[in-house]
């Protein structure tokens, strides 16, 4: 038996950030990954996707730039461009572990599985080794970050090779489909259609709500903007749209749609949702306790129902994002090494759609400032008068900075437009301060710049707050929140 002060389950952005936030902290942490390091997030999900999404905004730009100076035809090799993304997983993969144990945290491959509360034994269930060894790990902390999985859908199941999850699209696909339906127009639906279609599939992507993105916290007129842009490149979506029937025959899928409409498509990626990574983990042997849903139950201090033990990430409830993930990380360390002292807050973290419009928004938008009682205003511009925006010739999009009308205070907002993913930063570093709508009248800029569009849309408000008898000044809504 080894025994740690902290036992981390699970190496995706959750589980590495938790293992080297409590390194950090001074703890002695065992990392447990039963598969490849750096988990869904580096190997099939957010870093592969942008590495790929940035080669189809490439080509989109150059395309849109033609006869501005540019010359010629662009067009996308896919086979080459999933080279190119295996290249670069497999660089950041190869120096994880390194990078890990430098910074002194423990690595172990295996599965890992309870066998008491604060016991968990790391299983080498290799077919090809006769006498598998098994290590046994303890530890008065444990951290849960098993992460999820692609949600089925009985009506469209998946085979593995025509109807596929974002998994085999990751690891298998190396050639380009000539017609490919995507079901589900969530975030990795809107994300991969966009992708295939600059790579020149012919692509359709369904969604049974009457918006794109039904479930992300942006307002309407952010998915509008993506759903003006779908019409505009001739990408095919349609909503209010499921799947009745799948047939596969001869690698090719027969979909009978809900409106009793048929087509033939020679692949289909299913992205309906992801389910936690609960099975294997013996979680009765410590009586970890589950969701309704099936996800682990946690506190806000990110406890299970067994004192010590913390969940993040995917797993347990919340949103399914490496950037939630990466947060709860930061919280459950603090919490495991110091004592339950900080509570997560989802509101702090940014949520970013890397499709054929970047859009990223964080805190609230204005029905839920609202619904909290505010009073909200949101200051809005668009990129029509940016120099940087006129200079790229890629206006589209805009700037919109939430905030309660009577004093100030910044509650929240949302960029649609080129960058949005990294404009994001300065609104959530703003709603985090406590100078409300002034953080952005006092910064200074560089010019021409994306970010400086967030003081054009905010100095209507801040003159008209200077005119009034208001109290104004007020803290944005995170500040000295924890
Ligand atoms: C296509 C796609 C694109 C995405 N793009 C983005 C994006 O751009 N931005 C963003 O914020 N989010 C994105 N996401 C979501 C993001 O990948 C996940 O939210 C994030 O990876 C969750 O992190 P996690 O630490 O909870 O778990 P995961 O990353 O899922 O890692 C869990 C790890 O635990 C391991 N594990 C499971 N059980 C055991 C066990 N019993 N023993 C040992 N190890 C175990 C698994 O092998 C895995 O490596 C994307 C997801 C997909 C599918």
């Amino acid at each position: 038996m080894q025994t740690f002060d902290l036992i981390v389950i699970g190496s995706g952005p959750g589980g590495y950030k938790a293992a080297l936030s409590a390194a950090q902290r001074g703890a002695k942490v065992a990392l447990v990954e039963k598969s490849l390091p750096g988990g869904n997030c580096l190997n099939q999900g957010c870093i592969p996707k942008k590495t790929l999404l940035h080669l189809a905004s490439l080509i989109e730009d150059m395309l849109h730039l033609q006869g501005r100076g540019l010359v010629g035809q662009v067009h996308g090799d896919f086979t080459a461009a999933m080279h190119h993304k295996d290249e670069v997983v497999n660089g950041i993969r190869n120096n994880f572990p390194i990078w890990l144990r430098r910074l002194g945290v423990h690595i172990f491959n295996g599965h890992a599985r309870f066998v008491a509360p604060y016991e968990v034994e790391v299983a080498h269930d290799d077919p090809n080794i006769a006498h598998p060894h098994h290590q046994h790990l303890s530890a008065p902390k444990i951290i849960i970050a098993t992460g999820s999985a692609p949600r089925t859908l009985a009506e469209c199941p998946f085979d593995g090779n025509t109807v596929i999850s974002s998994r085999e699209f990751m690891f298998e696909l190396d050639q380009l489909p000539e017609t490919m339906l995507f079901v589900g127009g969530g975030t990795i639906g809107v994300e991969l259609a966009y992708l295939m279609h600059q790579f020149g599939a012919k692509v359709r992507l369904i969604e049974q709500a009457d918006r794109l993105l039904p479930t992300a916290r942006i307002p309407d007129h952010a998915c509008a903007s993506l759903e003006r842009k779908f019409k505009r490149i001739g990408l095919d979506y349609r909503l209010n749209l499921g799947v009745a029937h799948t047939r596969v025959e001869q690698g090719k899928a027969h979909i009978t749609f809900s409106d009793g409409t048929h087509a033939i498509f020679d692949k289909v990626l299913v992205a309906v949702g992801r389910t936690p990574v609960v099975s294997g983990l013996n979680l009765d042997q410590a009586g970890i306790a589950l969701n309704e849903q099936g996800y682990i139950a946690t506190s806000e201090y990110l406890e299970t129902n067994v004192p010590g033990i913390y969940a993040i990430g995917d797993v347990k409830p919340g949103p399914m994002t490496a950037n939630a993930a990466l947060h709860d990380a930061k919280v459950a360390a603090e919490n495991a090494v110091n004592g339950n002292q900080i509570t997560f807050n989802y509101f702090k973290v940014p949520m970013v759609i890397h499709s054929a419009m970047e859009i990223a928004a964080v805190g609230l938008t204005e029905e839920q400032a609202e619904a909290a009682g505010f009073t909200p205003e949101a200051a809005r511009t668009s990129f029509g008068g940016s120099g940087k925006a006129r200079a790229y010739h890629d206006t589209e999009g805009f700037v919109e900075v939430i905030h309660d009308a009577e004093t100030g205070q910044l509650l929240g907002g949302c960029v649609v437009g080129p960058e949005a993913g990294e404009q994001i930063q300065m609104m959530t570093a703003a709603c985090q301060s406590d100078r409300g709508l002034w953080f952005f009248k006092e910064l200074s800029y560089s010019h021409p710049s994306w970010c400086e569009e967030f003081e054009t849309a905010i100095e209507p408000c801040t003159t008209a707050f200077s005119k009034s008898e208001k109290e104004i000044f007020m803290p944005g809504i995170y500040a000295g929140h924890e």
